[in-house]
């Protein structure tokens, strides 16, 4: 099986591709994780990668295709299938993948749309605190520390992270729409796509997934 997740940022995609692993095996290939492994690794392509984010530039589509290739190419990865997370983020990049399956033989099943409403997006992001110690992270709803404002752990002040103010995930959530649209659409016209609500709990998300896959 090999899927293809998209979803703005707060909607579970990570909680999505984990059940999807650990339930049927798929490799979770998330473009974060895979560029931090071949930065970690210093690997040439990691080296080129990085002095781009050290510059605070985007990594150009040719290197973060080369590394998405070197990963989706991996014998581990073809034999288990894989859930893309993150990729591709444009048409290029869409492109790009279409045709290196194409070559492989391997092409994808399924293109998962995860969609919510902006403001359940907001609300689950904007009400998230971490601690400044430990990293423990609270929700003023679904998990409020006992003590308000301090780490239930080792009682540190907790902070709300700045991408977590209402008027920041605003507009992460704007641009995701505007980068994201033409890929959605792409696979929309080769037929690919399912769109799954949301604002489901995340075992509904994931037997709609199921479901829309076709398992
Ligand atoms: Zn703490």
């Amino acid at each position: 099986m090999r899927l293809i997740l998209i979803g703005p940022p707060g909607v579970g995609k990570g909680t999505q591709a984990a059940l999807l692993e650990s339930r049927l095996g798929l490799k979770p290939l998330s473009s974060g994780v895979i560029f931090r492994s071949e930065i970690d690794a210093d690997t040439d392509l990691g080296h080129l990668a990085n002095s781009y984010i050290k510059r605070g530039e985007l990594v150009p589509n040719g290197v973060t295709i080369e590394m998405m290739a070197k990963r989706i190419r991996s014998e581990e990865v073809r034999k288990a299938g894989f859930i893309l997370d993150g990729f591709p983020r444009t048409i290029r990049q869409a492109e790009a993948l279409d045709t290196m399956l194409l070559e492989m033989a391997m092409p994808l099943d399924k293109v998962i749309s995860i969609e919510v409403d902006d403001d359940v997006v907001i609300s689950r992001l904007s009400g998230r605190m971490g601690c400044t110690k430990c990293g423990e992270i609270y929700h003023s709803i679904n998990k409020p520390p006992k003590r308000e404002g301090y780490c239930d752990k080792c009682n540190s002040p907790l902070f709300v992270r700045s991408d977590d103010q209402p008027e920041t995930i605003r507009e992460r959530l704007r641009v995701f729409r505007e980068n994201t649209a033409p890929v959605r659409d792409h696979y929309q016209a080769l037929g690919l796509l399912e769109v799954v609500d949301g604002s489901q709990d995340p075992e509904a998300v994931y037997e709609a997934i199921v479901d829309g896959v076709g398992i």
